[in-house]
């Protein structure tokens, strides 16, 4: 294992500007450095690499992160492959920890784990014949490692009698510590293991079979697992999905089993989380088509429009497919309804078709105010696609919304989701400086946020929620340190940006209750004049509201 003291001593060796600029090359823009980004297909550099921070950020596709993560992520190695690569490239000595520093313990555990969980399936009946009910087959079950954990205490006791060191154990997750002591963080539950890309045993899913309201379990955050990134049933599928060029992403651990059991060998599922951003650095490699299986009840259809809108956004092709009557892929392969299944699979609706007919159903077409609505959502999703994808898909969203054309003219000049920079006005920078200050001095967010709520910021409130719960990992955030409009401002400048802030967003909601014909006469006057006569004149003479007391959001 390596030292981390001579990590951290390479890390501040080396530039983040000469190790990227030994791959691509890059420009100098002001504090810091841009280039066309290496990550996917561009024409304007949208890359940039910050100097001072250490840390490079694409604002086209979201990736992003230090040197070493650059490294990893371009050569496709792991950390300790990176960290190696990054060594030589800068001569820098590495030192080696001797034998197991506590990360190849942790894996250790849960290697002896996974072991035990698998001896303990053969003789539980009961989680036994709830897999044979769903139709895994023992193949099946032998190939993704499926086990069984019985209840703590044998957990416990079986920690005890092979000696492993809790604290070991609970650094990888198999047990946690709450009031009453240490405890198992998965019992009565039939567990999948969840491997790295590269085939590491990094955590386990627990789905219970006693009927706990939790269906699903996952080991939680550790060193080695982050689930936010991870693929379930990857490193099985992966050479799949180089040959095939396609990755079928359902939304269940048993959807994954009964997909490779019933052929579809490219199949994967996220952890038990949404797709996110921060998948998208796995999903490109070896270029694949991308076809989202998921449930077709209101969850599913939620989950897979947010899905679909992000990738294609991100450039990715594929498509979607529901599974009808509330049925998921594992239902379909149990009753042996392969052929239905690969037709399925097979006919799906592309993700922009996808998005679109999704986009507008959302609201009552023969209404022309909400018709309105529905031709913004779309046309604000199609300016963040490529021009040539906009022209394709604009006959398209036309007809779905039953308008012209032409009203899509101006497929350029149509306002994005999110401002890119060029286009931020005077008030969205001032609103990302409040931000950025907030993101430098966290101490200041307890007051923030009784003044302000999230949805004050508007498109920015994603931002906020990222700074509140400090996630410096979020790409948004990168973005915004990263921003140099925004500036980093004093306490006391902070006060009257934020009295500033609340002002403007007081006088655009009295525009907007005067123009709302859902708000009852009554309330609309008692709105108004809370407005008129209190909160704005306090706020100009100096003194902060506090949101709550008003209702008014
Ligand atoms: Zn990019």
């Amino acid at each position: 294992m390596i030292d981390t003291a001579s990590i951290e001593t390479l890390k501040n060796t080396i530039d983040i500007v000469d190790v990227i600029g030994n791959y691509i090359e890059l420009k100098k823009a002001g504090a810091n450095y841009k280039a066309c980004c290496p990550f996917h297909g561009e024409k304007t550099a949208s890359f940039v690499v910050s100097p001072s921070k250490q840390i490079y950020h694409c604002f086209g596709c979201g990736v992003g992160g230090d040197s070493i993560k650059f490294v990893m992520e371009l050569e496709k190695l792991t950390y300790p492959e990176a960290v190696e690569k990054l060594a030589s490239m800068f001569n820098v000595s590495l030192r080696y920890s001797e034998g197991k520093g506590d990360y190849s313990e942790a894996k250790r555990v849960l290697e002896a784990m996974q072991t035990w969980y698998v001896k303990n399936l053969s003789h539980a009946n009961n989680a036994l014949s709830y897999l044979h009910e769903r139709g895994i087959n023992q193949n099946s079950i032998e190939a993704f490692g499926v086990g069984f954990v019985p209840s703590g205490n044998e957990v416990m006791n079986f920690l005890h009698s092979t000696l492993i060191p809790l604290g070991t154990a609970e650094e990888a997750g198999i047990i946690a510590t709450g009031e009453d002591g240490r405890y198992a963080r998965l019992v009565e539950r039939i567990t999948f293991p969840i491997y790295s890309p590269s085939g590491g045993l990094v955590g386990f899913g627990g789905r219970t079979i006693s009927n706990h309201p939790a269906k699903y379990i996952n080991s939680p955050q550790t060193k080695l697992f982050n689930k936010s990134r991870l693929l379930y049933g990857y490193h099985q599928a992966k050479e799949h999905i180089y040959a095939s060029k396609k990755i079928i992403i359902c939304e269940g651990y048993l959807d994954v089993v009964m997909l490779h059991q019933g052929g579809f060998k490219e199949a994967v599922a996220t952890l038990g989380t949404a797709l996110t951003s921060e998948h998208l650095p796995l999903l490109r490699k070896g270029d694949p088509k991308i076809v989202l299986a998921y449930d077709g009840d209101k969850a599913g259809i939620a989950a897979a429009l947010k899905a679909a809108q992000m990738l294609s956004l991100a450039g990715f092709d594929g498509g979607v497919v529901l599974f009808p009557n509330g049925q998921d892929p594992a239902d379909l392969i149990s009753k042996g309804e392969t052929e239905l299944a690969a037709k399925l699979l097979r006919e799906y609706k592309p993700l922009i078709e996808f998005v679109i007919e999704k986009l507008g159903s959302g609201y009552d077409l023969s209404n022309p105010k909400e018709k309105e609505s529905a031709f913004g959502a779309v046309r604000s999703y199609l300016s963040g696609l490529s021009d040539i994808l906009q022209e394709s898909y604009i006959p398209f969203a036309a007809s779905t919304l039953g308008v012209s054309t032409a009203l899509f003219g101006k497929g350029k000049n149509a306002q994005k989701f999110m401002p890119t920079i060029s286009k931020q006005t005077k008030y969205d920078i001032e609103q990302l400086s409040l931000l950025k200050t907030l993101l430098e001095y966290p101490r200041m967010i307890d007051d923030v946020l009784n003044i302000v709520h999230p949805a004050m910021f508007g498109i920015y409130e994603e931002y906020f929620q990222a700074i509140i719960i400090g996630d410096s990992e979020h790409q948004l955030v990168r973005q915004l340190s990263l921003n140099e409009h925004a500036k980093v401002m004093s306490e006391a400048d902070l006060q009257k940006a934020l009295r500033n802030f609340l002002i403007k967003y007081y006088e655009d909601k009295l525009k907007s209750i005067t123009a709302d014909t859902t708000i009852s006469f009554g309330r609309k006057a008692l709105l108004i004049r809370a407005i008129k006569t209190e909160i704005i004149p306090k706020l100009e003479r100096g003194e902060m509201v506090d949101h709550e007391s008003i209702g008014i959001i």
